[in-house]
């Protein structure tokens, strides 16, 4: 009997996984990395006839590409915690199962978020930007920046990695933190942690951690209006999705310093252009979507794809369904 294929669409997959599906099914991965131009056309090609799909990519997976694989698509997984490039109700529509790997990343994606915290409250680009440009000028009132002790945290959307993020900066004497989100959290009581209103935890927060999903809800969350009631001194992280902030409201809060600083794992579009006006602010500070980018979470990411991916195609539950 033939083996059933499961086409991987991005040429990046660790082999961690691809040692778990060998010899189980037949494993086709495609020669592409996201950016290249091939990227999309490749998939569309390849996609005819599969029987599992680990969907490693940041192109979105539409009911159309759901049609170009066909009816004996069985099994389908992400290699990441965000489902927003999924077109969801397409797959329930059809039976098809969805997993996705969280968890598993979650301390990789707490520690860029607190090396974006430091950074941006702490001026790093604005002090390296000053010292490669030999402009290092020391004096008491120079390159000063916020406090983490004694501040309150707000974190949006405490799932996995907002409270592996609340767990790191207990050891930084915060004084509060506060989160916000659809449901109670549990696990708050014992981190010390209390629920509030989203307008509440932008108006009292000195450090906004955007930990939540994209969503219809969640969308430009962070705009005009929103940064007008924060701090002057907040900082706002993004760890979540570029799509969270209206990034021509934040150029202009960062700009006019309507708030401090911002430090951004995520932005759009990604990658985003060198000259964009983001970009060319000292007080904006952005890494290129480095959140899991470890070997060991990335490898746990595959492993985890690989087994939700066959897991479906038995089907059996999946480790993480979506
Ligand atoms: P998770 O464990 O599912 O947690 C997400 C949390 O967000 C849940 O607790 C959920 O709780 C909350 N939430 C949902 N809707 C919300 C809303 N409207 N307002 C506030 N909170 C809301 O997911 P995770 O693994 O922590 O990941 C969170 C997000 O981070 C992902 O969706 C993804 O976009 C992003 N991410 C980024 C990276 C990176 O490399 N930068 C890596 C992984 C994930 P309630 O529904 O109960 O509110």
């Amino acid at each position: 009997m033939s083996l059933k294929r499961v086409l991987i669409v991005n040429k990046s997959f660790p082999l961690a996984g691809l040692e778990l599906l060998k010899n189980k099914v037949e494993a086709v991965v495609l020669p592409h990395l996201d950016y290249e131009p091939e990227s999309l056309p490749t998939i569309k090609k390849n996609l005819k006839g599969i029987d599992g799909l680990i969907w490693n990519t940041k192109h979105k997976l539409t009911g159309e590409l759901l049609d170009l694989a066909g009816p004996q698509l069985k099994s389908v997984t992400t290699m990441a915690s965000g489902i927003d490039h999924i077109d969801v109700p397409e797959l329930k529509k059809r039976g098809i199962p969805l997993g996705n790997t969280p968890q598993v990343l979650d301390d990789a994606v707490a520690d860029i978020t607190v090396g974006l915290l430091i950074a941006a409250a702490r001026r790093f680009k604005e002090g390296v930007q000053e010292l490669e440009a030999g402009e290092w000028k020391y004096g008491v009132q120079w390159m000063v920046g916020q406090d983490i002790a004694g501040s309150t945290v707000g974190i949006v959307g405490f799932g996995g990695i907002g409270q592996a993020v609340l767990r790191r900066l207990r050891g930084f004497d915060v004084a509060r933190f506060i989160y916000s989100g659809r449901t109670d959290k549990p696990q708050a009581k014992t981190l010390g942690a209390e629920r509030v209103p989203v307008e509440q935890l932008l108006k009292e927060s000195d450090y906004v951690i955007l930990a939540c999903p994209l969503s219809k809800e969640t969308k430009h969350m962070i705009n005009a209006d929103s940064l007008k009631t924060m701090k002057k001194t907040a900082v706002v992280v993004n760890i979540g999705r570029g799509e969270l902030i209206d990034q021509e409201a934040l150029y202009t809060a960062l700009k006019e310093k309507q708030i401090f600083a911002a430090g951004l794992d995520v932005v759009t579009p990604e990658p985003i252009g060198k000259d964009h006006p983001l970009v060319s602010l000292p007080n904006c500070y952005i890494i290129p979507h480095m959140g899991s980018a470890t070997v060991e979470t990335r490898n746990k990411m595959a492993s985890i794809s690989a087994k939700n991916v066959l897991l479906g195609l038995e089907g059996k539950p999946m480790l993480f369904p979506c």
